[in-house]
């Protein structure tokens, strides 16, 4: 397990899944019924963009850094779910810390919403653990995320979002993540999954592709955001995200937010937001 998340906290990879995270987490607030946000993959939670990791790689200047600095484009509605927790963690002048996913979600939750977030990295589940001491809306699980997962499915709210975001270190990472789909969608048909998966060589995920539209789950959204074009197989060239059962609509908000965050990240590849398997 090398891969550590505060090298790349707040790139624009994580400035695209954060933001749709926010508003599908902000479309099961529009019932009063309580929901369970499950993260399979958590990090450590808050991110320091001063520190060692985050400056050696300098990622976060062309993600937050560059859609905070763009008064315009950081204005827009859509984003405000996701930038007024940002906004929140840092003082109006300086953008130092930044939210890893579980701590977005813990922000837009409710009184009687419920989180479990799992990390398998020893010390980052500490790190994780001392972001919510005596949060009894929180369990943090040091654990595998998948056979955590399979035993906590279906939360018993049967309202919810299950986050999946591996650090594809594992060759065979998609090919795990379609077998675990599998089996975690036959426990929690229902739920909704917000995958997110890095765009490299195109021909693992050609298969990804192919397994799942013959897993027979339905409804599932595909959307890309590629800040370089595709023939660079070496390289992260774009960020994507696999959905099921998004809420009402996300696929038209997240067509509104790609040219406008790809305007940001100058991006010069194409985006893509539409379903691999339908109704
Ligand atoms: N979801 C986080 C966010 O958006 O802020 C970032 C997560 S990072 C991409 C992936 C994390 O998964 C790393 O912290 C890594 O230590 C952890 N990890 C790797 N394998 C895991 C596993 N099998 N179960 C749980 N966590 C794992």
């Amino acid at each position: 397990m090398n891969y550590r998340h505060a090298y790349h906290a707040g790139n624009f990879s994580d400035v695209f899944k954060h933001a749709v995270m926010a508003l599908i987490v902000e479309s099961l607030k529009n019932k009063d019924k309580p929901f369970c946000y499950i993260d399979t993959h958590a990090g450590i939670g808050q991110y320091d963009l001063m520190a060692i990791q985050a400056q050696k790689t300098g990622e976060y200047k062309a993600g937050i850094e560059a859609l905070m600095a763009d008064s315009t484009a950081s204005a827009h509605p859509l984003l405000a779910p996701y930038l007024d927790v940002v906004k929140g963690m840092n003082s109006p002048e300086t953008l130092r810390y930044y939210p890893g996913s579980p701590l977005l979600a813990r922000k837009l939750m409710r009184h009687n919403d419920r989180m479990v977030a799992c990390e398998l990295h020893p010390e980052d589940a500490e790190l994780l653990k001392s972001h919510f001491k005596g949060d009894r809306q929180v369990a943090i699980q040091h654990a595998d995320g998948y056979r955590a997962l399979k035993a906590a499915l279906p939360p018993p709210e049967r309202r919810g979002l299950v986050h999946i975001d591996p650090p594809y270190e594992d060759r065979e990472e998609f090919v795990h993540l379609t077998r675990w789909l599998a089996l975690t969608h036959q426990r929690w048909a229902t739920g909704t999954y917000l995958i997110w998966y890095p765009i490299k060589d195109r021909r693992p995920l050609r298969r990804f592709y192919d397994e799942l539209i013959g897993s027979g789950i339905r409804r599932i959204l595909v959307a890309e955001l590629n800040i370089n074009p595709d023939n660079t197989p070496d390289a992260l060239n774009g960020s994507g995200l696999l959905m099921i059962n998004p809420p009402f609509e996300l696929d038209k908000k997240i067509r509104t937010l790609q040219p406008l965050l790809g305007g940001v990240f100058n991006a010069t590849g194409q985006h893509r937001c539409d379903w691999l398997v339908g109704e």
